[in-house]
């Protein structure tokens, strides 16, 4: 019996979802996206436990460090790139591969003068209009990049796709087109496909194909869940039944009294409130499994408490409660709390991290 909130990560399923997608995208090599702490799974965890991917993807210097320090071996690529020289030294000390998204990152590397050349992805911005080279400069940048001693060959091209979840949309057809029309000319390897790309659009898989979510076993696609694409998910958030008692009909349950119960009742409190990342946005909306059996998160979601309508079920102090996994997908939740599943998962996450002055 665990009365603590508890994460469970099932690595097998895990090594099914990376095998799913090796069927998925046959002829592409894979980059597994690990940032945020492995969308909340645990960065070095989830690492070692799979040998076979060809290169590992985080946001930021420190996730790439952490993962070096852990004894993770396997190229890493930054997606984020390096901001001041001294990064770089780190990146090459480290041994890490840079995505340069700016002009300017282009000409700090340009400038630098580094003891061993660097792996470089250049990412062109086609239509995300967030990081990437602008298409007037990008075959410019990248002539220069490639005559470049400070960077190691072969050049990998990439792109990011704004509404490749979005089957209605035309938004990702356009980005294609213009990738394809920038990139034709010039030599490298190309990568495009996130999980929604990877599900939905098999011409874009290319070279390299940079899933995230998908390896969690959770869909990205609206309406669907890991399971439409036989995928397991990998994370269950439970905990348990620490009271429950009797409710009479019209008394209110919880905090500014947001839910008053229609009929004599018995109410669960489950040890899971927003402090530990569970969201708020779920009181009164979201549903909970507890014996296998459906329940309706009732009032409002306390920093360590939530409140479950068990009617007359037979449920008891110390059972185990589960808010996403397996029977209970984690997609459900987001969509009945306007969110996405990638949020759910991130707020789990062991990466919040505190600065005391
Ligand atoms: N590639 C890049 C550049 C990303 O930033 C991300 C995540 O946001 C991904 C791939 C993976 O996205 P997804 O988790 O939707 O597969």
């Amino acid at each position: 019996m665990h009365r603590q909130p508890q994460v469970q990560i099932n690595l097998q399923a895990l090594q099914h979802n990376y095998l799913q997608l090796k069927k998925l995208a046959p002829n592409s090599k894979l980059l597994a996206l690990l940032k945020a702490d492995a969308y909340g799974h645990g960065m070095l965890e989830v690492a070692s436990a799979l040998p076979d991917v060809d290169a590992f993807g985080v946001a930021r210097l420190d996730e790439a460090l952490a993962l070096r320090t852990g004894g993770i071996v396997k190229p890493i690529v930054l997606l984020e790139g390096f901001f001041h020289a001294d990064e770089l030294e780190q990146v090459v000390a480290s041994n890490l591969q840079i995505v340069i998204h700016h002009i300017d990152q282009a000409e700090a590397l340009l400038a630098a003068n580094l003891s061993t050349p660097v792996p470089v992805w250049l990412k062109l911005d086609t239509g995300m209009h967030r990081l990437g080279i602008l298409p007037s400069d990008y075959v410019d940048v990248y002539e220069r990049l490639i005559a470049s001693d400070n960077v190691q060959g072969p050049m990998r091209l990439m792109t990011h796709f704004a509404n490749s979840d979005d089957l209605t949309s035309d938004a990702t057809a356009t980005q294609i087109a213009l990738f394809q029309s920038i990139t034709v000319d010039l030599v490298a390897e190309h990568s495009l496909a996130n999980s929604a790309a990877v599900l939905s659009r098999p011409d874009t898989h290319a070279d390299w194909v940079r899933p995230g979510l998908l390896l969690y076993g959770v869909s990205p696609l609206q309406g669907h869940t890991g399971r439409d694409h036989n995928l397991l998910p990998v994370m269950s958030l439970v905990s348990s039944v620490i009271a429950v008692r009797d409710v009479a009909a019209g008394d209110a349950v919880g905090y500014s009294g947001s839910w008053t119960s229609p009929k004599a009742t018995r109410v669960a409190v489950v040890a899971m409130g927003y402090g530990d990342g569970y969201p708020r946005a779920a009181g009164n909306k979201a549903e909970v499994l507890i014996n296998n059996q459906r329940f309706a998160v009732v009032g409002r979601v306390s920093m360590d408490m939530i409140t479950v309508d068990i009617g007359a079920a037979a449920v008891q102090v110390g059972d185990e409660v589960l808010f996403w996994g397996p029977n209970l997908p984690v997609e459900l939740l987001a969509e009945k709390i306007g969110t996405i599943p990638y949020e759910l998962l991130c707020n789990i996450s062991s990466r919040r991290r505190i600065k005391f002055n």
